[in-house]
């Protein structure tokens, strides 16, 4: 396993293409505005280092009997499900932001399983490619973009019918020794911070679409790869100088990116779906799943924070003991809670696959997502209620470093005796980061829409709910006989 300084030069050694604010970035890794997501990924590394997280952040692989980074392993059991939540709820703690290394852990088992049921289907090779392919990620330790989203143009259209015919990535050009692929994936994860990209259709799809079925994987600096980093909320205050209190989280974050694919050359033994348009929608319904149970971790974790600091906050305000504070802290913590059942139910309930590998239990898992695209706004909405108005019209820090004015501010923004105005700020701006600021792409808005967006996930209840087998149910308990009853 590589350790997190490895990792950082790994990535530096990269002849990664990235924008950021109209400008070739030159190297990424030393970006201030970069700098704290590529923290979090590292954070990935260096707890599995530690003896106290081996259990949760290493697992034996089922390829080589190699212990690795549990990040690029092949689930084996439920135990192996529910050890993946506990460990993205641990770096949720660690980081209070998203640590971006799941979608890679989730692509890998949603297309570990289905190649081996095309190769099935169609005889095809898929599946000892992917393996070969992911040996080499476990044994290099890599870090990976697991990338589904296309841009997708008319919503009301399919790839194939799209005015402009890249809207969906797509095959345009098959050679003896591989394809040729073009067009583009949207938000993705951590995509600066990976050494390869791992590509995946985006929806289930028709013959007319069979171009568009397409999943491989490239190195994230291969020729025609170009990413545009993605803006957030208050990412500039990292590029003042000196930035430490305004930022709420100095140290970590989290990003997204647009992912430009210019005629991308992927040779055979990288691809891992061409035109097999008949399992588009397993794989994204398997990546989907997984990405929805590993939010029942995550958020749960960045959620851990954020009831801390609400807390805080009330301590340093003095208002620790009215009891509605109290209240809103065992509400809070009741949501939170609730989110982090539906990602072990998730879990434990899942079930080993023809591949050998094991999946979440579907319904569950949507469920674990519908959840999360509701109960961390009204965690938000609570730390916003107890941090108080503060939060959003405290001076900077700038102003508070001041000679001139800076007394001002410790004099009038103090709290309970025996806490300092700037501790008091402090958590007040880590509320802020994590509700409004740059964290909050990650706790609020990546909750509504990562892994798929609320509706996604109902038609994903419509389908598993079996509300035929309830009616039923429903019929015996009544003791229904519609054959005599018409
Ligand atoms: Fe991982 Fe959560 Fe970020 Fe997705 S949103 S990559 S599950 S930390
Ligand atoms: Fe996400």
């Amino acid at each position: 396993m590589m350790t997190k300084e490895q990792y950082i030069e790994s990535l530096r050694k990269m002849n990664l293409k990235v924008y950021l604010m109209g400008e070739l970035v030159d190297n990424p890794v030393d970006h201030p505005m970069i700098l704290p997501s590529m923290n979090s990924v590292a954070m990935t590394y260096e707890l599995a280092e530690k003896p106290e997280y081996r259990e949760l952040m290493t697992a034996t692989s089922n390829l080589t009997g190699k212990t690795i980074n549990r990040f690029c392993h092949l689930h084996q059991s439920t135990d192996d499900l529910v050890k993946k939540v506990k460990m993205q709820r641990l770096l949720g703690q660690k980081t209070a932001a998203c640590f971006q290394r799941c979608v890679g852990m989730d692509a890998f088992n949603a297309i570990y399983s289905t190649t081996y049921e095309i190769d099935k289907k169609h005889g095809t090779e898929y599946h000892k490619r992917f393996t070969d392919y992911l040996k080499f990620v476990q044994e290099n330790d890599l870090t990976v973009d697991g990338a589904m989203t296309d841009p997708k143009g008319d919503r009301g259209l399919s790839p194939s019918k799209q005015a402009d015919a890249d809207l969906y990535l797509r095959i345009v050009k098959v050679l003896p020794e591989g394809i040729v692929v073009r067009g583009a994936k949207a938000h993705q994860t951590g995509a600066v911070n990976s050494h390869e990209h791992l590509i995946m259709p985006t929806i289930a799809m028709k013959e007319e679409d069979a171009d568009y079925a397409v999943a491989f994987a490239v190195p994230s600096d291969a020729d025609g790869v170009v990413m545009i980093y993605g803006r957030q909320s208050c990412d500039t205050r990292k590029m003042e100088p000196g930035a430490d209190i305004d930022l709420g989280n100095a140290r970590f974050g989290g990003h997204e990116a647009l992912v430009i694919f210019n005629d991308v050359f992927v040779p055979n033994e990288r691809i891992f779906m061409c035109r097999e348009y008949d399992f588009a929608g397993m794989m994204v319904e398997r990546f989907a799943g997984y990405h929805r149970q590993s939010y029942g971790g995550c958020k749960v974790g960045v959620g851990d924070v954020l009831i801390g600091a609400s807390a805080l906050a009330a301590d340093y305000n003095g208002a620790a003991k009215a009891s509605h504070i109290k209240d809103k802290l065992i509400e809070m913590t009741h949501l939170n809670e609730t989110l982090y059942a539906c990602g072990i139910a998730c879990s434990a309930e899942g079930e080993s696959m023809p591949a050998g590998n094991y999946i979440v239990n579907l319904l569950l898992a949507n469920v674990c997502k519908q959840n999360i695209t509701r109960m961390p706004y009204e965690i938000a909405r609570l730390a916003e209620d107890i941090a108080g108005g503060l939060m959003v019209t405290m001076p900077s820090e700038q102003d508070f470093r001041s000679s001139e004015v800076g007394p001002y501010i410790e004099k009038y923004l103090v709290g309970v005796a025996g806490v300092s105005t700037e501790n008091r700020m402090r958590i007040l701006r880590l509320i802020e980061n994590i509700t409004l600021g740059t964290a909050a792409v990650g706790y609020r808005t990546e909750s509504m829409h990562g892994a798929g967006s609320p509706q996604a996930q109902r038609v994903m209840i419509a389908r598993q709910g079996d509300i035929e087998g309830k009616k039923l149910l429903a019929k015996e308990i009544a003791r229904i006989n519609e054959g005599q009853n018409g």
